[in-house]
């Protein structure tokens, strides 16, 4: 027997037992003629102790002993006379009898421990060493863990768990597919799947009634901060149900992770319409953890001679409660905020109610006292409070007062992480227009059902036809998203032919899908959940690259295998593929 127990395993209890142990040297000590070493597995950390008692045989070995030696230890269980408290063990050492090296170990290239002194780059391309330590190893077991759980409460539900291809036809997604040549098939291509969507609609049109996968999904996108080009989805798809069973048996896995795993019992998660969420957040994903929404002003504020509100399409704002102190300094670091490329707004207003009652505003001279005081009631503002507004377009100033009400919010620390508030969009509008070629695209994707009573806009004016589709958001960040699904063969082809596609490319592209509607395809709905997002949520993390055994750096590449790489002329030849790089 390689060990008779864990390292983190051993308690009082214990005492004077003769136990095996084996694991990773993440210490050794010299003190006072004694040697102490840290013995670590992946349940814990037991204290392995040689002292002037120790055989012979066994303190010769200690001096070649290293940090990470992979070592067999035979010993008597003693309790501590030093004991800590900071880990389970801390009550026990071991009292070393017997020592096996089983392997060495070069000096990692850096530490080991709870915090490493490793840069990011050097923890990738050792990933196997970084797993090693304690916070990012329990990350993965989290994520195993829920799994498990969302498993286990699937299966509960009946839902079976099937397998669909990797390599498959290229299909767009909203995403660029990652492409596989044929060897077989000279000039042909698969491609990986964006997701299972088409293959859980056909196992709905064969029969399979609920079905589930936690499935590797592809996308071949440029590289933002925290994604990856592979990810991976709790993929789930019914027949014969209406949104609202969606929903219900979907939050009930939710609630069920959060129970199981924080102890939390959730209230049920509200519902807001995409156009309200719009409205009162500025945003799809809107961050219900704390208040502070916004206010159209448009009529109030309109016809007072101020020329740039005069010309707005829409005014809003947002009241920044205890912030009626901020100096010209801060609001013009404000300002320039709003102003950056990237959020775009041409400058911001503000109006102080200052503490003593009195108001002051960047557009004093356009509204009296008592315009000002009525400006104060709509927001419910108090004395103290800051009110910020901006003119526009509706629909970019509501995004970018959004924008502005996340960072007021991360400056007065309203964002506890502490606090989980998920809530469900739904009834986000079917297409949205893709100004750069000219046409509509599908929000959520081409096999979205939209609402029956906005059919007839597809016709005269799709810009206005809601879809089934829903999203489940917490704490402003979209961990889910699905939609009921077009089961009818002329909708779907109705439906490309709105979004831009000739009979024949759809025929092409999505033929044995519409073949497939014309077999007695069933009513059937769906949702996928993003399970790092999920993870790194419940893991309290930023990023999802820590709840990812062997994650891609942010320029898509493995720092620990170096990939992608060239390969070599005989595979190209092969795969019929000529590379013509450009000489540098
Ligand atoms: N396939 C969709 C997605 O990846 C989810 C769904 O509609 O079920 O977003």
């Amino acid at each position: 027997m390689y060990r008779t127990h864990t390292c983190g395993e051993l308690r009082l209890d214990k005492k004077g037992s003769t136990v095996t142990l084996a694991g990773w040297i993440q210490r050794k000590r010299e003190l006072g003629g004694m040697t102490f070493i840290d013995l670590r597995d992946r349940y814990g950390i037991t204290q392995l102790v040689f002292n002037e008692k120790t055989p012979e045989s066994v303190s010769q070995n200690l001096k070649t002993l290293g940090r990470e030696f992979v070592i067999q230890v035979i010993g008597t269980v003693d309790e501590r006379s030093s004991k800590n408290k900071n880990i389970p063990t801390g009550e026990i050492e071991i009292n070393v009898k017997k020592l096996k090296i089983l392997n060495s170990s070069l000096t990692p290239p850096f530490t080991i421990e709870e915090n490493s002194d490793g840069g990011d780059d050097l923890r990738m391309k050792y990933r196997y060493l970084d797993l090693r330590r304690t916070p990012v190893k329990n990350n993965l077991l989290l994520r195993s863990k829920m799994s498990h759980l969302i498993r286990n409460y699937l299966i509960e539900q009946n839902f079976a768990e099937i397998e669909t291809p990797d390599l498959m036809k290229s299909t767009p997604e909203g995403a660029r597919d990652f492409v596989v040549p044929s060897r077989l098939n000279p000039g042909q291509f698969y491609a990986l799947p964006q997701s299972p969507q088409i293959f859980k609609q056909l196992l709905m049109i064969a029969g399979f009634d609920r079905y589930f996968q936690i499935a590797r999904c592809f996308r071949d996108e440029d590289l933002r901060a925290d994604r990856q080009p592979e990810f991976t989805q709790i993929d789930c798809e019914m027949s014969f149900v209406e949104q609202e069973d969606i929903l219900e048996l979907f939050e009930g896995l939710i609630k069920h992770l959060f129970k199981d795993i924080k102890n939390l019992s959730l209230n049920d998660f509200p519902r807001l319409p995409y156009y309200d969420a719009m409205d009162l957040y500025g945003s799809d994903k809107p961050d219900i953890r704390f208040g502070m929404k916004i206010h159209e002003m448009t009529k109030f504020l309109k016809g007072k001679n101020f020329k740039i509100f005069d010309e707005s399409e829409y005014i809003g704002g947002i009241c920044a409660e205890g912030c009626g102190n901020y100096s010209r300094k801060q609001l013009n670091q404000l300002t320039d905020y709003v102003k950056r490329p990237q959020i775009g707004a041409k400058g911001l207003v503000y109006l102080k109610y200052n503490a003593d009652g009195t108001f002051k505003s960047s557009v004093d001279k356009f509204y009296t006292t008592e315009d000002l005081k009525k400006w104060a009631e709509i927001f419910g503002a108090k004395a103290g409070d800051l009110i910020l507004v901006l003119c526009g377009k509706k629909s970019k100033t509501q995004i970018q007062l959004g924008t502005l009400r996340l960072e007021i919010a991360s400056k007065m620390k309203l964002t506890d992480n502490n606090i989980y508030k998920p809530l469900w969009v739904i009834d986000f509008p079917q297409f949205e227009w893709d100004q750069e070629n000219n046409r509509w695209h599908a929000m959520h994707h081409p096999f979205t059902a939209p609402k029956d009573e906005d059919l007839p806009l597809l016709d005269t004016d799709p810009g206005k036809v809601r879809a089934n589709a829903y999203d489940l958001v917490i704490n402003g960040v979209e961990v889910g998203g699905g939609s009921l699904r077009i089961f009818h063969q002329d909708l779907q082809a109705k439906m490309f032919k709105v979004l831009g596609f000739t009979k024949e490319s759809a025929e092409e592209q999505f033929g044995f899908l519409m073949n497939a509607f014309k077999y007695g395809a069933p009513p059937h709905a769906g949702i996928a959940f993003g399970l790092d997002r999920l993870v790194s949520m419940f893991a309290g993390l930023d990023s999802i690259r820590d709840v990812i055994a062997f994650p891609k750096n942010n320029a898509g590449r493995d720092m620990m295998n170096d990939a992608p790489s060239s390969i070599s002329d005989i595979q190209l030849e092969e795969l019929n593929i000529k590379v013509n790089l450009p000489k540098d």
